[in-house]
């Protein structure tokens, strides 16, 4: 007899949505979080937390919400020949916390379109990568990004974007008001005949499920919301821990899933005072993110592999554009509008590619934004009287502003996530060690983009340009960009799913081949990365597996 019918690791988006169908189908959830608890009250989920605030120090400087990089280090190198590690640190930190990554991220929640998930069989192989098609398709996965979509809270314009995948129905909301400098850049694209639309957002534009609608802030990505109106992940959490039959355990660090005779039985973990515990369950579902899920993998001694390989990051472009007026980048959603017309190759793209001996290269999202907050924009000026001049300027705060490309990260069996030979966390256990450098097709499809990002801005009527990616391999290590490790936050691939136990790590139900009654809930599971943020694909994944755990 188990404790529990389910124990989930993680109560990010993946672990949310899991505990959520779990629950509803009349399973008890145990769900384990190591972070902390500043989201809702476990024992009465309609009180949600207070200690959100606008507040920048405390949200990018000192790890409010986690992880301390000083007692939770990564390790990071470029090649496994470097050496053992060439930094130690942070290394694409998601928030430790519950709702993980989903309480700070600005959610844009994007479909992917039908071929992303048939990239082989859509545009071919690229040499030296693991270019392969996904087990499962759009059509199949269409209903669960509709209640994907309903159970967060995503705002929307269905025909707005011409390159959008079918819908079988309309958003849950109409998209919110737009940021001042989008309507400068959407205007722009659509003169030189691009075709942005309003982001699908997951944060609310009218009142929805109990919350109130975003009052633009201006500080979303990277802080939590004070008056949460983002929906991921707390309305999943909050329906699971709704129904009673959900426990929500945070500081709870999982060191080990318990197998015994191919089954998991449970898992074992360590509370904030030190102490050892197990929690027996007839499942176990796995959502600790895309580092953390193939660290726990290893540190349980599971030994496909596959586990690890093929961990993929959106490459990165950023174009700025320096405007003479004062454009309040800093105030709204961080990102109101976004267009994909550079994902498909068109016939420029086929020539570039053909030039540089590639088979194809494929761009990625675009977001339109702008940069810093105040305290971020202080630190890149000089000290003295010339720091008081430039901030009552505002270069980096008022007058920048431009795009981000969140471009297709090729699958490297050599890029992966390991366990670190030396380095330990605060408990003693061996780190993630992440070995990562991009294929060559990133940076050609970044270059080949970018100029045409940088005509969009000088039709918007920015002064300058300057264009930088993430991550820059030649670039110094340091705390903070340009640097060779990857700042996207999108990491998926470390657990690859598909029908073969000699080729991917799950099944096309995220369960792990060799011990069927774990289940991976997160974007460990991704084949490829798409160039469309992970988040509304990994909960569509989760809540397919989960349903499938019920039956
Ligand atoms: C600033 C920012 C902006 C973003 N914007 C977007 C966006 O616009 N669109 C998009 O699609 N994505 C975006 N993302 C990414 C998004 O946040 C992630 O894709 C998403 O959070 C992943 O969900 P997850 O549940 O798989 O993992 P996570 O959110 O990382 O949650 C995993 C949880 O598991 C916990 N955990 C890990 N290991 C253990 C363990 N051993 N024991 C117990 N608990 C454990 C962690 O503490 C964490 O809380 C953004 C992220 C950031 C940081
Ligand atoms: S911009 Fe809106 S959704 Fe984002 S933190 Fe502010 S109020 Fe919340």
């Amino acid at each position: 007899m188990t404790a529990f019918d389910a124990v989930v690791v993680g109560s990010g988006p993946g672990g949310a949505t899991a505990a959520d169908v779990l629950t509803e189908a009349g399973w008890s959830v145990c769900i384990l979080e190591k972070g902390r608890n500043h989201l809702l009250d476990p024992d009465d989920p309609g009180r949600r937390g207070s200690a959100f605030s606008n507040d920048e120090l405390k949200f990018r400087f000192r790890h409010f919400l986690g992880p301390d990089p000083l007692l939770e280090p990564r390790t990071f190198r470029r090649q496994s020949s470097s050496s053992a590690r060439e930094h130690v640190g942070e290394v694409n930190n998601l928030p430790s916390t519950v709702g993980g990554g989903g309480t700070h991220a600005d959610g844009k929640l994007p479909r992917f379109r039908p071929e992303d998930f048939d990239l082989l069989g859509h545009l071919g192989p690229v040499e030296d990568a693991a270019v392969a098609d996904w087990p499962v398709d759009y059509d199949e996965l269409e209903p669960y990004y509709a209640d994907a979509e309903r159970r967060i809270g995503v705002a929307g314009d269905a025909g707005a974007n011409p390159h959008a995948a079918p819908r079988s129905g309309p958003y849950p909301m109409p998209p919110g008001p737009a940021m001042y400098a989008s309507t400068l850049t959407v205007a722009a694209a659509e003169r030189l005949g691009y075709h942005p639309y309003p982001a699908p957002t997951g944060a609310n534009s009218v009142p929805y499920d109990g919350r109130p609608a975003c009052n633009n802030c201006g500080y979303c990505s990277f802080y939590g919301c004070p008056i949460h109106a983002k929906g991921d992940p707390v309305s999943m959490l909050q329906r699971a821990l709704g129904t009673g039959r959900a426990v929500l355990r945070s500081e709870a660090f999982v060191f080990r899933v318990d197998v015994a005779g191919g089954r998991a039985t449970g898992v074992s973990w360590i509370d904030g005072d030190g102490a050892v515990h197990r929690e027996t369950a007839g499942h176990v579902v796995l959502a600790a993110g895309a580092m953390e899920t193939p660290r726990l993998l290893l540190l349980s001694g599971f030994d496909h592999p596959l586990i690890g390989r093929h961990v993929m990051f959106h490459f990165q472009t950023f174009v700025m554009g320096g405007f003479a007026d004062r454009l309040h980048p800093h105030i709204g959603r961080s990102v109101t509008h976004v267009h994909d017309d550079h994902i498909e190759p068109d016939p420029a793209a086929i020539a570039t590619a053909t030039g540089a001996d590639l088979a194809w290269i494929r761009g990625g999202m675009v977001e339109h934004c702008g940069p810093a907050h105040p305290i971020e924009e202080a630190k890149t000026y000089p000290w003295g009287p010339a720091h008081k001049d430039l901030m009552r300027q505002s270069l980096a705060r008022e007058r920048l502003w431009g795009f981000c490309m969140q471009g297709e990260d090729l699958p490297q069996p050599q890029n992966r996530v390991d366990l670190d030979p030396a380095v330990r966390d605060v408990h003693g256990f061996p780190v993630a060690r992440t070995t990562y450098s991009p294929h060559r097709h990133e940076r050609v499809a970044s270059a080949h983009h970018a100029t045409r990002l940088a005509e969009i801005l000088v039709e918007a009527g920015a002064q300058w340009t300057v264009t930088a990616t993430s991550p820059d391999p030649e670039a110094a290590f340091g705390p903070s960009m340009p640097s060779p490790v990857p700042f996207s936050k999108h990491v998926m691939g470390t657990a690859r799913m598909g029908h073969d136990p000699a080729s991917s790590v799950v099944d096309p139900w995220g369960r792990v081949h060799r011990v069927p009654n774990v289940v991976v809930a997160d974007s460990s599971v991704f084949v490829t990365a798409s160039g469309y943020g992970p988040t509304l694909t990994l909960v569509a994944l989760a809540l397919r597996a989960a349903r499938a755990m019920v039956g």
